[in-house]
């Protein structure tokens, strides 16, 4: 959908807007938003709403306080679940400076960086996203617990699965926001869902995921639920993940995609997945950004644990599904829906074009059962594991440079630094499983 100004000025009088939302995404993935009435469309239209960034996270330097909201038009959306009179709209939005320069603290425009430097080769990214998430109970108290009384299974259906109605008026709400819904399902976990729509260029994409999980989470609220985008939120069963599966188009073909070659894959194929390999760890806590990712990341529970690539079986870190043609991708299996999805498309991207570029050859492909592997077998095949917690993860990003420049300095230090305190943070906690361990014993 593409729209002008008039449109918008026309579509706003048409539908009784009253109110608009201009929404942007701070450095950590929060969607943040100023509202404005619609008495203000002109302000919006132009560029000229300000706001003082100094109290978002990851925006605080005070000389730089005041930021201005560029509204990307084509994302103008009337939320469908507002009152039907005097409604409510959003644009997602550029953060712009002062000086009219795009502020280097915007993760959109980082992405955006990204793809105006493969758009110089004639490329353009497709990224499709499977969002997985769980539909918790809500106590008495309106809090959110992460049980429920839910036990469907892997594409169970109702009465067992009790989240069925808010997964239809999802799919339906999302559907009425211009999404192409492409499945929805049970999960393999009680009360876990995935949802999943249709590929799209990998700005538009991004826009997408944020717009998703507004929309499950107000949906789930409405139906007393909650919805939790949260890795790992229970012990013992499986978390959500948020699968990346990408290609490039060049002059409208799929040039991961050639029948003559090796698995039907194109040499840029290879080299894309050597450059995501090469680049994993630096990586990954971008696509795995908290405390509580890598709890996901463990053997048994279909989360993958070793940096390797396979096209046959379904577990490894990097697959290529079996379709070809335009659908041709190479699917990352390690990201999860805590991530910012506009950085983490954008070092998963670059990543990959970076193997491009540099013709990079990826290790053999894995097709057994790594966990089935001994220690000497894996040393052989040279396979590694993903970092193992937020602390290595971090540790990785900070030592690659490659990304960093993806990142630009304001996003990397910013990042790298708030990385470090949660871990701090974190590791100085008492948890249960001490207390369950230890007190009564030691
Ligand atoms: P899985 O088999 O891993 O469960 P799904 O069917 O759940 O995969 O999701 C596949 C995703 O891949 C969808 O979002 C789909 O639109 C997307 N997709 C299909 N073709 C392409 C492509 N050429 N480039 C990027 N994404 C694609
Ligand atoms: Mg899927
Ligand atoms: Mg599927
Ligand atoms: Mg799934
Ligand atoms: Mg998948």
């Amino acid at each position: 959908r593409h729209y002008t100004k008039q449109d918008i000025y026309r579509l706003v009088e048409e539908e009784d807007v009253e109110f608009i939302r201009l929404q942007f995404t701070d450095i950590f993935g929060n969607l943040k938003n100023v509202a404005v009435t619609t008495s203000q469309l002109g302000k919006v239209l132009d560029n000229e709403c300000m706001f003082d960034g100094s109290s978002i996270e990851g925006y605080a330097r005070i000389e730089e306080s005041d930021m201005y909201l560029y509204p990307e038009l084509d994302t103008f959306e009337i939320f469908p679940w507002r009152p039907q009179q005097g409604k409510v709209a959003r644009f997602l939005c550029d953060v712009y400076k002062p000086d009219g320069t795009p502020f280097e603290g915007d993760p959109r425009n980082i992405l955006k960086k990204v793809v105006k430097e493969a758009e110089q080769l004639g490329y353009t990214f497709d990224v499709g996203p499977e969002c997985e998430f769980f539909l918790f109970d809500l106590k008495e108290n309106g809090e959110p617990t992460n049980s429920s009384k839910e036990r469907g299974g892997y594409f169970d259906v109702g009465p067992l699965d009790s989240g069925e109605n808010a997964r239809r008026e999802m799919v339906l709400t999302l559907e009425d926001m211009g999404f192409e819904i492409e499945s929805s399902h049970h999960e393999v976990a009680p009360a876990q869902h995935e949802i999943d729509f249709k590929y799209d260029d990998a700005v538009k994409t991004a826009d997408n995921i944020m717009t998703f999980r507004m929309a499950v989470r107000t949906i789930a609220k409405r139906h007393g639920l909650h919805a939790t985008f949260m890795p790992k939120p229970k012990y013992g069963i499986n978390g959500s993940g948020m699968h990346i599966n990408m290609s490039i188009k060049k002059d409208g073909k799929n040039i991961f995609d050639n029948p003559e070659g090796k698995l039907g894959l194109s040499e840029d194929a290879y080299h894309f997945i050597a450059g995501l390999m090469k680049h994993m760890e630096g990586i990954t806590a971008i696509t795995n950004p908290i405390v509580n990712s890598y709890k996901r990341l463990v053997p048994g529970y279909e989360a993958p644990v070793y940096i390797a690539w396979s096209a046959t079986s379904r577990s490894p870190l990097i697959r290529i599904p079996s379709s070809r043609g335009i659908n041709t991708r190479v699917e990352l299996r390690s990201p999860d829906p805590a991530a910012n999805p506009y950085l983490a498309l954008a070092v998963c991207l670059a990543a990959g074009l970076d193997g491009i570029k540099n013709k990079l050859t990826p290790p053999e492909s894995v097709d057994k059962n790594i966990v089935a592997m001994t220690k000497e077998e894996m040393e052989q095949c040279g396979i590694k594991y993903l970092p193992a917690n937020l602390k290595e993860a971090t540790i990785a990003l900070e030592q690659n440079e490659f990304i960093k420049n993806v990142l630009g300095n304001y996003i990397f230090t910013k990042y790298v630094q708030a990385k470090k305190e949660e871990w701090n943070q974190y590791i100085i906690q008492v948890s249960q499983w001490e207390i369950d361990q230890y007190l009564h014993r030691i």
